[in-house]
């Protein structure tokens, strides 16, 4: 009896689950271009050109390997709108009465697939160093979850970094030794980029044709869209940028968005490298002597420790954590993010590349966009479909927790012990984006002080109840306290004229 075996646009991985269960002599693939998919949020344009691209590839290659492949296309007039209508109407040419699959990584796509007339059967999602039963083992009974735990956890059990059953260099963290500032660098090498083929070009015009509005810029689009090009950008990162990508890890240049970062979560969030083979590789560097501990360490704990981790979170949590809203945040994303000007160059450079290359890094991500918007007060639920939107590697699972725990604090502490929120000085500290700015980063009150510095203090003074017992925050509200009352009431009457005009939508 024949099958379907469904794979998804994120699941371009040869040994996937479903993939072993099929039998190619007997089982239909499915893969499907479906509107539906491209438009639940308004995604960045390269971002379904990746998608598409890749998919179109794997399909090929899924031919070679002797699968029958039953690929529609987003421009073929009978694919229809939805996952779920294409299975239906793919079960009901080839009699088809069951459907396999790999686990989703996105609540949304699991209920309308587990809402069909035809029974699903969910097969585990591998691809990931710590299965999810095994992360909620380690979850259960303990009273706090924290990323550090586990990542020396995952160490221990894959053995990576580690000499017998201590950690290489005798630290699990070389953080001391990271985040430093950087500066323009001209030989600072590039990241590998992809010129589109002509596979790829033909997606591009078809993007363009049915996603003329969605926010972001399509061209020049060069991200790996399959196996190979991906193993060459990890390749060329490994060799060019891994040995400076500790010390270059938070740091934040106006000219230079890529730093010394990998732009491998794409590759990875599709399936075209695995993580553990990245850390591997990554790890081999270190032992050849070709880059140093620091570099490696920092590199292995944002796959091992982060990626695991938050993957790990997602499942753990449920549908109901994308609507998360511990500090109960009301306001509405401000149009800024969406391209409106602004006069804060730190947003208006995080938005400016975003919008262009559908990237920015995890510092720029946290400290600059996501501090803003839970400064701002901004409810979660808009942050988490801006982010889920407009980034290559933005795919629930991995996006969610990073959004709504870790930068908005909405899921009452899971991910996090405290807020990331910072005044201004952090981002001058660790970029240039202050020297070009129109406000002063050095100026606490007044019209042309730093929003940061303003709505920082306006955070801490009406999250008070929620924080100020927080030993990690302490010291904040003695600063505070120590202000002269009358400096106090201006920092928050001015705090408070800012957001008046920022919600109103004036340009700030
Ligand atoms: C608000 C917010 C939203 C985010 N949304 C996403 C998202 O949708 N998809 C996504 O893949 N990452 C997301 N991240 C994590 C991180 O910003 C990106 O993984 C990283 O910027 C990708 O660029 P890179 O490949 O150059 O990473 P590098 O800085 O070179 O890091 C190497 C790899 O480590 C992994 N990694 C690093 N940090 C994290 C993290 N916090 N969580 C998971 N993996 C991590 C990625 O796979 C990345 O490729 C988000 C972070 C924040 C603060
Ligand atoms: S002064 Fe403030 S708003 Fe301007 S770039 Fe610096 S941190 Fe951003």
């Amino acid at each position: 009896m024949t099958r379907l075996i469904l794979v998804l646009g994120d699941q371009l991985t040869e040994t996937l689950s479903a993939l072993r269960a099929a039998d190619p002599a007997q089982d239909l693939v499915i893969m499907a271009e479906v509107a539906e998919e491209g438009t639940y949020v308004p995604h960045h344009p390269q971002k379904i050109a990746l998608i598409l691209s890749a998919m179109r590839k794997f399909a090929r290659r899924l031919g070679d390997l002797g699968f029958d492949v039953a690929y529609s296309r987003l421009d073929d007039a009978e694919t229809g709108p939805s996952i779920g209508a294409e299975l239906l109407r793919r079960a009901g040419e080839s009699g088809a009465s069951e459907i396999l699959v790999t686990q989703p990584g996105d609540w949304r796509l699991i209920a309308s697939l587990e809402a069909l007339p035809l029974p699903v059967r969910f097969l585990p999602d591998d691809r990931f160093i710590c299965p999810a039963d095994a992360f909620a083992r380690w979850a259960e009974g303990r009273k706090q979850l924290r990323m550090e735990w586990f990542y020396r956890d995952m160490r221990r059990k894959t053995g990576l970094l580690m000499e017998g059953d201590q950690p290489a260099g005798g630290r699990w963290n070389f953080d001391t030794e990271n985040r430093k500032p950087a500066a323009p660098d001209l030989l600072r090498p590039r990241p590998l980029r992809f010129e589109p083929d002509g596979e790829v070009r033909a997606v591009l015009d078809l993007v363009e044709a049915r996603f003329p509005r969605h926010f972001g810029r399509l061209r020049p689009f060069q991200w790996p869209t399959d196996r190979k090009e991906a193993l060459q950008a990890l390749e060329h990162f490994l060799r060019e940028s891994l040995p400076r990508f500790g010390d270059e890890q938070d740091a934040m240049l106006a000219d230079d968005p890529f730093l010394s970062h990998a732009l491998l979560s794409s590759s990875m969030n599709l399936g075209l490298l695995g993580p553990m083979e990245v850390c591997q590789r990554a790890e081999a560097e270190w032992r050849a002597g070709r880059a140093p501990l620091n570099a490696v360490e920092g590199f292995i704990r944002q796959i091992l420790g982060w990626r695991e981790y938050v993957r790990g979170i997602w499942a753990l949590s449920g549908p109901d954590y994308m609507t998360s809203n511990g500090l109960g945040h009301r306001a509405p994303l401000p149009a800024l993010y969406w391209g409106a000007p602004t006069r804060m160059a730190c947003l208006a450079a995080a938005v400016g590349q975003t919008r262009d290359l559908a990237y920015a890094h995890h510092i720029q991500r946290l400290m600059v966009t996501g501090n803003f918007a839970l400064l701002a007060g901004v409810d979660p639920a808009e942050v988490h479909e801006w982010y889920l939107s407009v980034y290559i590697d933005a795919l629930e699972w991995v996006e969610a927790p990073n959004t709504i725990g870790m930068s908005q604090f909405a899921d009452h502490g899971l991910m996090g012990s405290k807020p990331y929120v910072s005044s201004g000085a952090y981002i001058d500290r660790m970029s240039d984006y202050c020297r070009g700015c129109a406000y002063s980063v050095k100026t606490r009150t007044g019209p042309d002080a730093c929003p940061f510095n303003l709505l920082y203090w306006h955070f801490l003074a009406r999250h008070r109840e929620r924080f100020e017992r927080n030993p990690r925050m302490v010291q904040m509200y003695r600063t505070w306290d120590r202000m002269e009352p009358g400096h106090r009431d201006t920092v928050l009457a001015d705090a408070e004229r800012f957001l008046a005009r920022l919600h109103a939508g004036e340009p700030v």
